[in-house]
């Protein structure tokens, strides 16, 4: 968690929404990091999840990750939650919960979803206090 909160710093310098995120490896190596990039590169899909699954994938060579695990700082929106069961990710560490439009335990439950079958392990509240802050900082610096 700590990779990732550095991760959602820098997001915040850069102006964007200071969210970061980590994949790691079924052995616990780092094999993917993001942050949130979505006004640096004017895209839509550049959460901090998105971009550090896109580098685990590409660092394994396949979009199965199979025994990884994503960190997050922030609870994870629809889009997200998504792309976690698309790369077969079995295990979720998030930081502070998105009570407005997380998808992972709050407005939604996406990736424990009897319907479609859906299992991954949530663990959150993980330096929750921290996370929190790097985004409580952020808006009301610009305000
Ligand atoms: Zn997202």
């Amino acid at each position: 968690m700590g990779t990732a909160l550095a991760e959602a710093r820098a997001a915040g310098e850069a102006g964007d929404v200071p969210v970061g995120a980590v994949v790691l490896s079924p052995a616990g190596e780092v094999i993917g990091v993001g942050r949130n990039l979505r006004e640096v590169d004017g895209d839509p899909s550049g959460h901090a999840e998105i971009v550090a699954i896109r580098a685990a994938a590409s660092s394994l060579g396949t979009w199965r990750l199979d025994g990884c695990t994503l960190v997050v700082t922030l609870e994870p929106c629809l889009m997200c939650a998504g792309a976690i069961l698309q790369s077969r990710i079995p295990r979720l560490v998030l930081g502070a919960w998105d009570e407005k439009a997380g998808a992972t335990g709050s407005q939604w439950d996406v990736v424990r979803d009897a319907r479609i079958g859906s299992k991954v392990e949530v663990v959150a509240g993980v330096r929750a206090d921290e996370c929190a802050g790097v985004l409580t900082e952020f808006f009301e610096a610009r305000r």
